[in-house]
C-alpha cells in the first residue's frame, strides 16, 4: 500500500473517530472537570471510568467500532495497517475502502462469524 493510499485511509479513520467521539468527548470532559476528591490511583481509574463513560454515552456497538478505529490507527503508525490479524495476509484495499477499520479479510471474517453463531 503506498503512502497516498495510506494517508487517505488515515484521514477516513480519523473522520470516523471524530464523528463517534466528537461531542461526547466534550460532554465527558466538562463533567470530569469538576473538582475531584481522590488523587490516589487517578491515572488508572480515570482511564477506566472514562472508557466506561464513553461506552455508556455512545453505546456498546459504537464503542466497539471506536476501539477498532483506534487499533487501526495504532497499527498504521507501526506500518501494520491492512494486515488480517487472523491469516496475516494483506486485506484487499477494496474491502478497506468499505470498512477502513476492519481487522480481518473476508475469508477469515466468514470463518469467525460461522464459528460464533
Ligand atoms: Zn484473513
Amino acid at each position: 500500500m503506498n503512502e497516498t493510499t495510506l494517508a487517505s485511509f488515515r484521514a477516513k479513520l480519523e473522520e470516523i473517530r471524530s464523528a463517534l467521539v466528537g461531542d461526547v468527548k466534550n460532554n465527558i470532559k466538562s463533567k470530569a472537570d469538576k473538582p475531584n476528591e481522590q488523587v490516589a490511583d487517578l491515572a488508572d481509574d480515570a482511564a477506566q471510568s472514562y472508557d466506561r463513560q464513553l461506552m455508556m454515552e455512545i453505546g456498546e456497538q459504537e464503542w466497539k467500532k471506536l476501539r477498532l478505529v483506534e487499533e487501526a490507527l495504532g497499527k498504521m503508525s507501526q506500518g501494520q495497517y491492512g494486515i488480517c490479524t487472523e491469516c496475516e495476509e494483506p486485506i484487499p484495499e477494496a474491502r478497506l475502502t468499505v470498512i477502513p477499520f476492519t481487522e480481518h479479510c473476508v475469508d477469515c471474517l466468514e470463518t469467525i462469524e460461522k464459528n460464533s453463531s
